[in-house]
């Protein structure tokens, strides 16, 4: 599954599923547009490991939440590699709570930075992409909460079930112009994002995963990877759970 030359945005890269996509796109040959926030020491540490396996990036600070830091981005990629062939939208948050205690900051944040965030990068990259007139793969990371809804999640799973429609209607959009857009439903992967769970919590939801551990980062890049490569152009609008078959029916 090369994806050599291919010019591949992450954003969210700096850290966990994020850093382990990029990585996992430069090690088949992707040129890689390393996208974080605020952690920049993480972010030159995923650079670092790009470069380790044979490939090259350059990192970009931007909050997806910012449409014109997103603008920028896409800029700044743009005039490093001439062009972009696959956008990951995988930067996310949590800012758990039960409904009743939700502060409206808490739903605000989740919402502008799962779903507005990814929105802005994808309005970014479009007209590129279509101007290039070559396809191109659009890949949003979800969750399988956005499929089943969580205790004390209301924004998170709200967030996620609106990635899942963005990309079918995204899908429908761009499929003339051969430009597939696909989300991964990632379920419990050990990250920063899940390390703050109490450790009984983690074995409860370990013993409901029928295969029976947690994920890990490179359970989820693989199959970004698959999606972003060749071998997928006849799948778009699809949600993939990557799991052990916690929300299987
Ligand atoms: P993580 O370890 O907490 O990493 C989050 C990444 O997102 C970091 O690189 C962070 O950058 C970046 N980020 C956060 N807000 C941003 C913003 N406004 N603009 C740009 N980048 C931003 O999280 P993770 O577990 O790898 O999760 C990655 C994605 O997978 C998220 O969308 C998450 O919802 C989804 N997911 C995770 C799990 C899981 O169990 N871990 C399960 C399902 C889905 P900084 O380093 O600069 O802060």
């Amino acid at each position: 599954m090369r994806l050599d030359g291919k010019v591949a945005i992450v954003t969210g890269a700096s850290r966990g599923i994020g850093r382990e996509i990029a990585i996992q796109l430069a090690a088949q040959g992707a040129l890689l547009v390393i996208n974080y926030t605020s952690n920049d020491t993480a972010a030159r540490e995923t650079l670092a490991t790009v470069e380790a396996v044979g490939g090259e990036g350059i990192i970009v600070q931007a909050d997806v939440k910012n449409m014109a830091q997103c603008e920028n981005l896409v800029k700044t990629a743009l005039e490093k590699y001439n062009k972009v062939d696959i956008l990951v939208n995988n930067a996310g948050i949590t800012r758990d709570n039960l409904a009743v205690r939700m502060r409206a900051e808490e739903w605000r944040e989740v919402l502008d930075t799962n779903l507005t965030g990814a929105f802005n990068c994808t309005k970014a990259v479009l007209r590129p992409l279509l101007k290039q007139k070559s396809g191109g793969r659009i890949i949003n990371i979800a969750s399988v909460v956005g499929l089943t809804g969580s205790f004390g999640q209301t924004n998170y799973a709200a967030a996620k079930a609106g990635l899942v429609g963005m990309t079918k209607a995204l899908a429908r959009e761009l499929a003339g112009r051969q430009i597939t857009v696909n989300a991964v439903a990632p379920g419990f992967i050990e990250t920063d994002m899940t390390a703050v769970l109490a450790p009984d919590l983690k074995e409860n939801i370990r013993r409901q995963v029928p295969l029976g551990r947690m994920g890990t980062t490179k359970d989820v890049a693989h199959m970004v990877i698959f999606l972003a490569s060749e071998q997928a152009a006849y799948i778009t609008g699809q949600v993939i759970a990557v799991d052990g078959g916690l929300t299987m029916h």
